[in-house]
């Protein structure tokens, strides 16, 4: 199979893919879901339904707030019976509806299928937003948002991101497979919306029945190509993914649509379709449950709001004591409490490691191998920005480019000393945006 040119840097990770690559599971339905009103990056939504209501599913029960927001949707009929803070992902008590199930699975009627090539790309826009669509790779930026951003640019490509590079996750990979006409007619809606010419589908190599359905369905759309691309992490970063598609560099401190390109992920483009043609907003995804803890590894179709216990219970539960908790890839995802978090709009996975599976290593001083450089997907010098960090020289970290970083993990992974890097990194980051809102105030 071709393959397209690498990035510079990354490293290759035993992807553990063979593991979860299993046919798409319906997850069952708990007794409460949990809905957080911050699924999204932006502003939270604000509720339009109160306690005691009876709503159904796919009913809007909070509206978006400000530009950079999105709505948030019942994922099942029944009663909301609290809006109150609940256990997030990001690790603080955030406000959530709690809904108890009817179980009759109810649908809304508040948002009408439209025929795409009826309606205008204002018209499609609206829709995606009416619809509560966010990056469903994990970023959760409002997709209605990326697009419109585009009206002040000058866009000439699509990439539609099927990269999956982080380890043991698969759900993208078996939609691709398993519904990937409906991937491909998101894209397409998507490339309307942008009024866009051409599309381009990057799928990592280690995906090759993935490739070959998607390039067999693309022949019916123009301007349409899957293009394989080597399976080197962080492939699907932004920025590498249209470096190595476009050979274009997204300058510093800008976005892709700079330099003319929207991306989108392949789960999102299947949400844009679902919306469109069906009227069905955001309120499942699929998400990989796996890890060496886990007893059996599933990708499974879950209602938002599901806690992650009711995830591991269909697969079999632990087969060992849980060491560590991870929601999304072992990479770039967040360490978890305990089971009590709600899947969300970006959640793409979930990993069990046992207590051995942790390593609790003591960090060293740094040996100056130079081995974080190297690796960094960024061109940037890990070492260094983390030792003004470390000496609270927040001036120095930010002048050698922290807030660049977008946090892949690579330079913490090659460190033979075992430098927290990542870790500081982020730490250097928040202290800088906190300082500039600072004196912006
Ligand atoms: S975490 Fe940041 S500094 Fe480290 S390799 Fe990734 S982008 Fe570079
Ligand atoms: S990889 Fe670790 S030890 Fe080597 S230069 Fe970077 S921080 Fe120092």
């Amino acid at each position: 199979m071709n393959t397209a040119p690498t990035f510079r840097g990354g490293i290759h990770l035993p992807d553990h893919k063979r593991e979860t690559h299993h046919p798409i599971e319906t997850c069952t339905l708990p007794d409460q879901l949990v809905l957080p009103l911050s699924q999204h990056a932006g502003t939270p939504a604000q509720p339009c339904v109160a306690v005691g209501d009876r709503v159904a599913k796919g009913q809007c029960v909070a509206t978006a707030e400000g530009e950079v927001s999105a709505p948030v949707h019942a994922s099942t009929s029944g009663s909301v019976v609290a809006i109150e803070p609940r256990p997030h992902p990001s690790g603080r008590a955030l406000p959530a509806f709690v809904i108890e199930p009817d179980g009759e699975e109810r649908w809304a009627t508040d948002l009408t299928p439209l025929e795409p090539r009826q309606w205008s790309p204002e018209n499609l826009k609206q829709h995606i937003r009416d619809a509560g669509i966010v990056g469903m790779g994990g970023g959760t930026f409002p997709t209605h948002v990326k697009l419109t951003l585009m009206e002040q640019h000058s866009c000439d490509t699509l990439i539609i991101n099927g990269c999956e590079c982080e380890p043991w996750l698969s759900g993208d990979d078996r939609l691709m497979v398993e519904q990937g006409d409906k991937v491909l007619d998101g894209a397409d809606i998507l490339r309307q919306a942008l009024g866009v010419q051409r599309t381009l589908i990057g799928i990592e190599a280690n995906k090759p029945e993935a490739i070959a359905l998607l390039r067999h369905a693309s022949r019916k759309f123009d301007a349409m190509e899957v293009i394989c691309v080597p399976s080197t992490y962080p492939q699907g970063a932004e920025k590498q993914l249209i470096d190595v598609l476009l050979g274009r560099q997204v300058p510093s401190g800008g976005h892709p649509a700079n330099i003319g390109v929207v991306v989108d992920n392949v789960a999102t483009a299947a949400a844009v379709s679902d919306a469109v043609r069906y009227g069905r907003p955001l309120v499942e995804r699929v998400v990989t449950v796996a890890g060496p803890a886990l007893a059996t590894p599933k990708n499974l179709w879950v209602r938002l709001g599901t806690p992650l216990r009711t995830l591991v219970d269909q697969c079999g539960g632990s087969r060992e004591e849980i060491g560590k908790i991870i929601v999304g890839g072992p990479m770039m995802g967040q360490s978890q409490l305990n089971l009590d978090t709600p899947v969300v709009k970006g959640t793409t996975g979930l990993l069990l490691f046992g207590s051995q599976d942790v390593s609790l290593r003591e960090a060293g001083p740094c040996i100056r191998c130079g081995r974080c450089i190297a690796v960094c997907p960024l061109h940037l010098l890990p070492a260094t920005i983390t030792a003004y960090a470390e000496r609270g020289r927040f001036d120095g970290a930010l002048t050698y480019g922290a807030l660049e970083c977008m946090e892949c993990g690579c330079c913490t992974y090659v460190c033979p000393a075992a430098r927290p890097l990542v870790q500081m990194l982020r730490y250097a980051k928040a202290e800088i945006i906190t300082r500039q809102k600072e004196c912006l105030t």
